[in-house]
């Protein structure tokens, strides 16, 4: 039997080939980061290469524009959707360097390695930045980053002037002398009033430093540090690494300057540092508590040995890639930051010991550093002395987890902003608006600022898409126009009391391959309905569609959210008993009912007609409920109990008769062992799904089914959550409202923001351009037409079904509701 199933699940595979649809061209493109968790799809993006490109791409665009360095933040920073990015990795290159002053000026998009290789032949280093040299000199600047630095603190603190690329294309010079406000609101703002072009940075003497490391109880901390790192003038890079899971010990780690002649002769380390030996360290010491127990006791012991003396810019050019893991599908690899004054370390670590334990994050460590007191940046985020919480942490990508990340990330930024603190804005953007507000209370006169030199907002990002202190008095519509990238804190804790409003992404694609089967009922019913023989339908070919859709929709859920072995198996025993069972019914129609057909009336025989009606409803009921609960039991008496047994064409009558006896007599026995199965594997499914929509009025009534979609609550001013059933009358509801609204927006459905749609189209059918087609075959019973299984943004779902509705080639049969 399983032999049989697979032989013809190989032949339908290959009667039943793929159709290649023509996209229409897109010039859209995704940006996204390192976490690989904000994709934006932006209209453009565009890579200036001097500051007049750049200023003449401002002047041209009308906005909204985001502007890109090495793309390292964790959030979006660097993109708005529907905008235009300015990727300057390629505006690099030393623009003028003076050994004696010990000064040099860059283009913005040059990388700090790029800055290193070329101080270093003059024995100089940078005097702050990052620990990693990957990230661009603008990018760290918009961020107002730090180092490990001690007697330095946020990066202003080494930034002699700027120059500017203004909304009008106007190019000004920045420092703390000239145009102040803009120097303070660029440094640290994100991109908010502009394009930091040029960039003069003092520099620092390429010292020799040695390593010098111990491990002490966290408790101890402060007062070692202010007794012996502090003071010392020759330490220059200090961290302490708290330990997880019990985050009771930190193993603190200095570089002091040193006449020794260095152990270590490179002056700067290679660019590619990703190796499996990292890989396999990172992996381990996030696969649970044994793990972090290594990592304690024999990876740090042994990484630590000895005191090697190194060159200042060699401990200041680690490259990212020496975090990469080999995927980033399932679970990525995340940071976060708080910054806390100082003496508050006593309040701060029991705290964050305490929600890191409750929530079991699977943090690598906690790295504190120090920074002293900013300058003057509207955005400090070390106002005053601060000790940085640096928590590296291993994540899952499913939006579930994300939710998680979200909640104990809130209670984080809590905590910090309770003992005065603040926390970093290049990571993802969970915060609440108000957490926002009260952690950087100066954004109000950063905004001021932009509306007095940004009037009409070009330059925005998702974080300003999100936290912009104006927004809070926009108008709704702002949201449908402009819906974020991200939905906002606020609207995710209102989720988080709706029961099942989560539902699995990688679910989502292969339930086409169950959906295959709907339609292939329909279409034997369809068949059947306009008097079509029997054995003429394509049972083989429909099987074969079955295994196609599998295999398209395996490989696109394995990049997003893959789903579990119990879904596999599943379908496999779908796929095989379908094939079993059309294979049979295929080899029996085509001999012996084929020769029963010739003596079939016009019209055919009662029970023909009984067949038609049964395949009807059996159809009808797969679209809301499992095969298995169609009475085959029912049928079968009704075929001996209400259709005629006697009648014209007696021959075909009987074949028809003992065919079906058998055919509803088999599943009903099988349906009854399925049902009872499924009974015991899976909970019943609710029948309604939740929408969230950003441009909603309670006026909007879709249509003529106007009960069906239901706002169940507002979320925030913005955004709406809808209740709609199920099935037939979720693709309804949603088509109605894409026929009366073009102000909605769609922002997630169950929690996802990738939707699934199929429908018919003929064959020559362009797909819209915000589609990407997943996988496209002939409709077995229809050749002249494509089944077409279409991927779509959430944000855009509404405008691609009214693209659609109006071309009115694509039939719309389903819309995946998770
Ligand atoms: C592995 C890792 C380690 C990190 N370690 C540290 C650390 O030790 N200390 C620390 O402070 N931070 C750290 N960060 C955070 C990092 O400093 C920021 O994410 C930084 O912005 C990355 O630089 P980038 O060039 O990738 O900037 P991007 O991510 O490209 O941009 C960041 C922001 O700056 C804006 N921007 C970029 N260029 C310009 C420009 N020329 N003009 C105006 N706006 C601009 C962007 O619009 C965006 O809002 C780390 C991040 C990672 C991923």
């Amino acid at each position: 039997m399983l032999l049989y199933g697979v032989v013809v699940s190989v032949v339908g595979f290959c009667r039943a080939p793929a159709v290649p649809l023509s996209v229409l061209p897109d010039s859209s493109v995704r940006v996204t980061e390192v976490t690989r968790m904000y994709p934006v799809r932006m209209a453009r993006v565009i890579t200036p290469h001097t500051a007049l490109d750049i200023a003449h791409a401002v002047s041209a665009a009308p906005g909204p524009i985001s502007i890109g360095g090495g793309r390292y933040s964790m959030g979006g920073q660097t993109a708005t959707p529907d905008g235009v990015q300015l990727d300057l990795r390629e505006f690099h290159g030393v623009v003028a360097f003076d050994t004696a002053a010990r000064t040099i000026t860059v283009h913005s998009g040059t990388r700090w390695r790029e800055v290193q290789e070329a101080i270093d032949p003059a024995g100089l280093a940078v005097k702050i930045m990052q620990t990693y040299n990957t990230f661009t000199v603008g990018g760290a600047l918009s961020v107002n980053a730090h180092g490990r630095y001690i007697g330095q603190g946020p990066l202003i603190r080494s930034v002699r002037a700027i120059t500017l690329v203004l909304a009008d294309g106007r190019v000004v010079t920045a420092s703390a002398q000239e145009h102040p406000e803009l120097f303070y609101g660029a440094i640290g703002g994100y991109g908010a009033l502009g394009v930091i072009a040029d960039v003069t940075l003092d520099l620092a003497p390429n010292s020799r430093v040695q390593r010098t490391d111990s491990t002490l109880p966290v408790t101890s901390y402060l007062n070692y540090f202010r007794a012996r790192i502090q003071p010392d003038t020759a330490v220059v890079f200090h961290n302490a690494d708290l330990y997880p899971p019990a985050y009771q010990e930190v193993h603190a780690v200095s570089y002091i300057e040193t006449t020794l002649p260095v152990t270590i002769p490179e002056r700067i380390q290679p660019s590619d540092q990703a190796s499996w030996t990292h890989r396999l360290a990172y992996k381990s010491i996030t696969s649970g508590r044994l793990g972090k127990w290594i990592r304690r006791h024999i990876l740090d012991p042994a990484m630590f040995r000895g005191n090697p003396v190194t060159w200042r810019n060699y401990e200041a050019s680690y490259d990212v890639s020496e975090l990469e893991p080999a995927s980033r599908d399932r679970s990525t690899y995340v940071l976060q930051e708080y910054f806390v004054p100082a003496d508050s370390l006593p309040v701060f670590v029991p705290r964050l010991r305490q929600i890191l334990q409750a929530h079991r994050v699977n943090a690598v460590n906690v790295s504190i550093r120090h920074a002293l007191a900013d300058p003057g940046t509207y955005l400090a985020w070390a106002p005053t002395e601060v000790f940085a919480y640096v928590l590296y942490y291993k994540q899952e990508t499913s939006p579930e987890a994300a939710r998680e990340v979200g909640r104990w990330t809130r209670e984080l930024i809590e905590a910090a902003i309770q003992c005065g603190g603040r926390y970093y804005l290049p990571y993802q953007p969970l915060a609440t608006r108000d957490q926002f507000a009260r952690a950087y209370p100066r954004a109000t006169a950063l905004f001021a600022e932009k509306r007095r030199v940004d009037p009409a907002n070009k330059f925005t990002n998702t974080l300003w898409d999100l936290y912009e202190p104006d927004r809070a008095g926009g108008v709704p519509d702002v949201a449908a126009a402009r819906m974020p990238a991200v939905l906002p804190a606020e609207a995710s804790i209102a989720l988080d009391t709706i029961q099942g409003y989560g539902r699995s992404e990688g679910a989502e694609y292969l339930t086409h391959t169950e959906w295959d089967l709907v339609y292939s009922s329909e279409a034997y019913a369809r068949w059947l309905r306009q008097g079509k023989p029997p054995s003429e339908f394509p049972y083989v070919q429909s099987v074969g569609t079955f295994w196609r859709g599998y295999l398209a929709t395996w490989s696109a859920s394995r990049a997003r959210a893959p789903a579990g072995f119990g879904k596999h198996l599943m379908l496999g025993v779908i796929g095989i008993s379908t094939a079993v069972e059309y294979g049979v019914k295929g080899l029996y129609e085509t001999t012996v009912g084929r020769l029963a057909e010739l003596n079939a009336p016009a019209g055919g025989t009662a029970e023909d007609r009984y067949a038609a009606q049964v395949a009807e409803d059996y159809a009808l009921l797969i679209n809301q409920k499992g095969w298995y609960e169609f009475s085959f039991r029912r049928a079968l008496v009704h075929l001996w109990t209400d259709v005629p047994w006697i009648g014209p064409g007696l021959l075909r009558k009987w074949e028809r008769r003992a065919w079906l006896s058998a055919e509803y007599g088999l599943k009903a026995m099988y349906a009854t062992l399925i049902g009872l199965g499924t009974a015991t594997a899976y909970a019943p499914d609710e029948l309604q799904r939740y929408l969230v929509v950003a441009g909603w009025s309670d006026s909007m009534a879709p249509g003529a089914t106007p009960d069906q979609l239901r706002r169940v609550a507002w979320l925030d001013r913005h955004y709406a959550l809808l209740a709609v059933p199920r099935y037939a009358a979720f693709r309804d509801a949603l088509l109605s409202l894409a026929r009366r609204s073009a102000r909605v927006r769609v922002a997630e459905i169950s929690g996802n923001t990738v939707v699934t749609l199929t429908g018919t189209a003929p064959r020559d059918w362009h797909p819209p351009a915000r589609s990407r087609v997943v996988v496209a075959y002939t409709a077995p019973d229809a050749p002249a037409r494509v089944r077409v299984l279409l991927a779509v943004d959430a944000r855009d779902l509404l405008a691609v079904l009214a693209e659609t509705e109006a071309g009115g080639q694509l039939r719309v049969d389903h819309i995946y509701d998770y």
